[in-house]
């Protein structure tokens, strides 16, 4: 049997080109607390993501999870969210002491159904964590109606967007907020990572603060922050990967087309949309089966997949609106859309240097399964 494929496999710059990255940290024992490298990348990210702020974070999710603490927030109120997501979406809101309001999502993007957020707003709601899922971004324009008409904040979750832009404005723009992950499964890494973007100097001084303990200066500790800074090794990792992010996410564009060449308008497989005035970044690759119209389960394919060694993965199946720590919390009826897809979608691989071979073998496997 062939070696075994995985979704997901982090890219890595040669070598050399990472021990001459961190050759300088070893002259100058300055290994973290916003050094040299940290500093550097920052200013390469905006430019390349074309952003005015951005500060970086240890992960994303700490990204994620302080940004929801510098907009201060009142505890208890609501935050109007997706169930179609990674634990750290729901897990951010959670950990604030705010209550997640979930919205359903649409059926064709798989993003927050913006339809569908008004009727969800109450005089508690106070913002909307919305999922730019798998690069689909959501529904901008809309999103930021309806945060004009309620004066509701907007915190982007663009983990799956780096470097993605709509109508030639880079996504991290949008929004009061927009936070990256760069993980080291994600289209661009720095081992563990992330960033946040945003738009008003006070949020980001806080932010500063709250990733470095709420320290103002030497005697004065005015916030109760956390720890949350990015080391020079990961941001150094970061530095290497930037100078070669548009080969990858070519690379990837290859692998997806070579994707949709097979399993393009195959009855009852969905695939991601195409979206108009969208650039993407071909971050992953979900087919949504539907059993009744190809003839085999989602279940049935991520059997046979697994069987030949290529582990697909059921993302987001179960909604964290189940989650086993949020028990009778929720009522997944009220975005049945969602649980319907996250029972039927299934994240092939997919990475730069995926052989189109290996494509072209994991598409037999899924068509020998048509009924
Ligand atoms: C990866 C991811 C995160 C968290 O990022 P980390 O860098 O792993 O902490 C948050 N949200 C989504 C949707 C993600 O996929």
């Amino acid at each position: 049997m062939a070696d075994s494929i995985f979704v997901t496999r982090s890219s890595m710059p040669d070598l050399q080109e990472y021990v001459d990255e961190i050759k300088e940290i070893w002259d100058s024992h300055w290994l973290t607390n916003m050094g040299p490298k940290h500093k550097r990348l920052q200013s390469e990210l905006k430019e390349y993501l074309g952003v005015e702020q951005l500060d970086m974070f240890t992960n994303g999710h700490m990204g994620l999870e302080l940004s929801l603490q510098a907009l201060g927030l009142p505890k208890g109120s609501e935050v109007i969210t997706t169930p179609f997501t990674f634990a750290s979406t729901t897990h951010a809101i959670v950990r604030n002491g705010l209550t997640p309001v979930f919205c359903d999502i649409d059926s064709s993007d798989f993003t927050m159904d913006t339809e569908k957020i008004e009727a969800l707003v109450t005089d508690r709601t106070t913002a909307m964590l919305p999922v730019h899922v798998y690069g689909n971004l959501c529904n901008i324009e809309e999103m930021d109606r309806i945060s004009r008409k309620y004066g509701l904040k907007i915190i982007y979750d663009a983990a799956h967007s780096f470097g993605e832009a709509y109508k030639d404005k880079g996504i991290g723009g949008y929004g009061d907020v927009s936070c990256f992950s760069f993980h080291a499964t994600k289209v661009f890494h720095s081992i563990e990572g992330g960033a946040v973007c945003f738009h008003d100097d006070d949020f980001g001084k806080e932010l500063y603060r709250l990733k470095n303990f709420g320290i103002k200066n030497e005697e004065i500790i005015d916030g109760v922050g956390a720890n949350a800074k990015l080391n020079e090794f990961c941001a150094a990792m970061g530095i290497c990967n930037l100078r070669h992010i548009e080969e990858e996410i070519l690379k990837r564009k290859a692998v997806v087309e070579r994707y949709r060449f097979h399993l393009d308008r195959i009855e009852g497989l969905q695939l991601n949309p195409i979206q108009e005035n969208v650039k993407s970044n071909y971050a992953y690759f979900p087919v949504v089966f539907h059993e009744k119209l190809f003839g085999a389960s989602r279940n049935e394919v991520y059997e046979a997949l697994a069987a030949d060694g290529i582990n697909a993965r059921k993302y987001f199946y179960p909604l964290t609106s189940s989650f086993q720590c949020f028990h009778g919390k929720f009522d997944t009826n009220q975005t049945p859309v969602a649980v319907h897809i996250s029972k039927r979608v299934l994240t092939l691989p997919l990475y730069a240097d995926l052989a189109l071979a290996d494509v072209d073998r994991i598409c037999d496997i899924i068509l020998g399964l048509q009924r």
